[in-house]
């Protein structure tokens, strides 16, 4: 006796699922790859008619995903309100299936979202651009269309010369980085926050919390609507396939970039970290140095962050110039850097509970505004 065969539905802004079978309160599932590509790790999905019944979920065929190594020692994120996410006890056997994870979760009432992080969807996106254009001294202007039709949104404000860029989600499956924006807009936009006035007065910041509307509302992991990577289009961005990275480029272009923040998720490793720019072509001491400096600086002010886990440096002059830091770096002669944030729990502070979640992504936007203010403090 299974019982009556819950629902699964995923046709909603950021869905992403495939059914493949449902019994009962069990369901084997699989991730539908981005259009047109055939990256695939993020999904969303709602589950009706399992009040009381323990689900039994398995997501297959992992092993083809974007990224392996992010199934072990993951844990599948739930909400019966979709307010506060918890984790849903999860186990990876990369044999069974083409690599299953077995999600298992008891929902009080009779609905239940689960995702591979908290979803941040398009209405919350438009939700914050508006609350943030309607403070004082905050401007809103697009920088262009998407190939969907969407706007890319840029908020900006401060009357300083020093010419700051923040953006996020050039991979739309990482939610983690649009929560981070989440918690440096409030900051920046609190008019009692001596930081936020501290930094308004010597800055102008321009801030582009979703640099990929197309692919957060299709549910896709790493591009936009045609299957763009956009963060390896930033040495040759086209309006046929990456008129989100030209538009930004070329507001760039117009402004000038002194420091800048690409904002993002890792699947594999369970920490927070920085990338760089080490393989700049003709890179000088002084001008890594910028990097160097702004990591001691936020590694210092907040435990959530680390420097000995992240990525292997590139090789002096084996920079990838495709990608934004290492383009923002080399062509403004900027500080320039990739956050990084876990899907997994960060493993230096563990959180049983959520494992990282989205207040710690908010609490990190606001520490990274006060590392960037001692930053500039040191910058002489
Ligand atoms: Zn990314």
């Amino acid at each position: 006796m299974t019982g009556q065969n819950i629902q699964i539905d995923s046709n909603f802004d950021g869905g992403n699922i495939e059914v493949l079978s449902v019994d009962g309160a069990g369901a084997t599932l699989a991730i539908r790859a981005d259009h047109m590509s055939e990256f695939k790790q993020w999904f969303h999905f709602r589950v009706s008619g399992a009040a009381g019944r323990e689900l039994v979920l398995r997501i297959t065929d992992l092993e083809t995903s974007a990224y392996p190594l992010g199934w072990p020692g993951y844990n599948c994120r739930v909400s019966e309100d979709r307010e506060y996410w918890a984790t849903a006890a999860s186990s990876y056997d990369k044999d069974a299936d083409g690599g299953t994870l077995t999600v298992r979760y008891t929902p009080a009432s009779d609905l239940a979202w689960f995702a591979y992080f908290a979803p941040y969807s398009m209405e919350r996106h438009h939700d914050l651009v508006a609350e943030c254009a309607a403070s004082e001294g905050v401007s809103c202007r697009c920088l262009g269309t998407t190939l969907d039709g969407q706007p890319i949104d840029c908020l900006e404000m401060g009357e300083g010369d020093k010419q700051v860029w923040l953006y996020a989600r050039q991979h739309p499956g990482e939610t983690q980085a649009e929560w981070w924006m989440e918690g440096a807009l409030e900051r920046l936009t609190d008019p009692a926050d001596p930081i936020a006035r501290a930094l308004r007065a010597r800055c102008r910041f321009h801030i582009v919390p979703n640099c990929n509307p197309d692919g957060s509302r299709r549910g896709h992991l790493r591009t936009n609507a045609r299957g763009v990577n956009l963060n390896r289009e930033w040495d040759n961005p086209t309006a046929e396939n990456s008129p989100e990275v030209l538009a930004l480029r070329n507001a760039m272009d117009e402004t000038g970039v002194d420091f800048a923040m690409d904002v993002h998720g890792d699947e594999a490793i369970p920490a927070v970290f920085l990338a760089g720019y080490e393989g700049l072509p003709g890179l000088t001491d002084d001008h890594y140095a910028g990097f160097t400096r702004y990591r001691a600086i936020l590694d210092r002010r907040t435990p959530d962050f680390q420097t000995e886990k992240g990525y292997v440096p590139a090789q002096p002059g084996q920079a990838n110039l495709s990608m934004s830091t290492t383009q923002v770096a080399h062509r403004f002669g900027a500080t320039a850097m990739t956050l990084e944030m876990p899907y997994k729990d960060n493993d230096d502070l563990p959180d049983p509970e959520q494992n990282w979640s989205p207040e710690r992504c908010r609490q990190l936007g606001r520490d990274c505004l006060g590392a960037l203010l001692e930053w500039l403090d040191g910058a002489g």
